[in-house]
């Protein structure tokens, strides 16, 4: 799991003029991340902020493994990553049509309601405002994707977004396609390096004593979960293995990759339809397995925006629930409005 594996928060200020520049822009987008409804316009001053950064900072090279680990590997995350994979490939000698139909309703649940709704464009970005219980409901869904708790999520994806192809990038492809993809969750954090990356990244959601509890407890959700799987599975179908590696473990790691794929494929290969400050691009296979995280280009331009598809052939799946939420009065103040004069060319 990516409870523990916040890159370290000393590496991020080592480019001569990088530190000044970069807090002013942090606290800028930050601000436009958290704050009631910003206007386009507040998010085109902080593009515009991204630029002057960008033009002070060479990109980084990629880094030797002492300097990527700097405190060693966390085992937890690999052990996690290790089980689950090998799970998923035991999932083959246990197929199953219960458990088909388990990682099918599952995989939207948690990596569609949970990570690309909840934790992304609701917890992150503010895109739309729902009912608390609801925020929290999407909040468990991403829990059960085992992403992450959704305060370290949301920190380490603002950060990202501060910080884009930039050194401190919690995972740029300029460090190289298999550290954006899958290992820049596996170096162990230093003492407090945690803690310091939420308060800062996250402070809005660090307050809630409920996104703590969330925190603290993350990893005891997707246990509890596989846990009743394997029972509930037993009990009703005499199917627990297959109900417990497809639902759980196949159906995680197809969600892993989907998320991995927009860190690092979506920063690598694609069309542009607009000129960012990053590498972001359009990729549309990955829109297609992460229900449309794929239009990466149109949200580094207007992050707060909740719909991510721009042109009428960008599919976006999450943003046809978010409009579903919205008509059954269930999502309020969407932000769904493209600005007249930077529609996508
Ligand atoms: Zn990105
Ligand atoms: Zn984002």
């Amino acid at each position: 799991m990516n409870h523990d594996s916040a890159p370290s928060e000393t590496s991020t200020s080592s480019a001569p003029g990088a530190t000044d520049s970069a807090t002013s822009l942090r606290s800028s987008t930050l601000t436009n991340h958290v704050g009631r409804l910003p206007t386009h316009d507040r998010e085109s001053e902080s593009v515009g902020k991204a630029k002057r950064v960008r033009s002070e900072i060479s990109h980084p090279v990629v880094s030797s493994f002492r300097q990527r680990f700097p405190h060693g590997v966390n085992w937890y995350n690999v052990g996690w990553m290790v089980l689950m994979n090998v799970g998923a490939v035991a999932a083959f000698w246990h197929l199953s049509w219960v458990g088909l139909a388990i990682l099918v309703v599952m995989h939207f649940v948690t990596a569609c309601l949970g990570v690309t709704l909840g934790y992304h464009r609701l917890l992150t970005h503010g895109s739309m405002i729902v009912p608390t219980p609801l925020k929290y409901f999407f909040s468990l869904c991403g829990m059960i994707a085992a992403e992450g708790s959704p305060l370290y999520w949301v920190a380490t994806h603002r950060k990202h977004h501060v910080l884009s192809d930039l050194e401190g990038d919690p995972h740029s492809p300029n460090d190289g396609f298999w550290w954006s993809h899958m290992l820049w969750f596996k170096p162990k954090e230093g003492p407090g390096e945690l803690e310091a990356l939420l308060k800062r990244w996250a402070p809005d959601m660090y307050k809630d004593p409920v996104q703590r509890f969330f925190h603290n407890f993350f990893p005891v959700f997707p246990i509890l979960f596989g846990a009743a799987l394997y029972f509930g599975g037993e009990y009703f179908f005499g199917l627990g293995w297959s109900c417990l590696l497809m639902g759980l473990c196949l159906r995680m790691v197809l969600g892993y990759h989907s998320t991995w794929f927009v860190n690092s494929a979506t920063h690598i290969w694609g069309y542009r339809n607009y000129e960012t400050t990053d590498r972001s691009r359009n990729l549309w296979w990955v829109a297609l397995i992460s229900y449309g995280e794929g239009w990466h280009n149109n949200h580094h331009a207007h992050q707060r925006l909740a719909r991510h598809g721009h042109k009428p052939w960008e599919i976006d799946i999450t943003y046809m629930v978010i409009r579903l939420l919205k008509t059954l009065g269930l999502a309020k103040q969407v932000q769904d409005c493209l600005p007249q004069a930077e529609k996508a060319a």
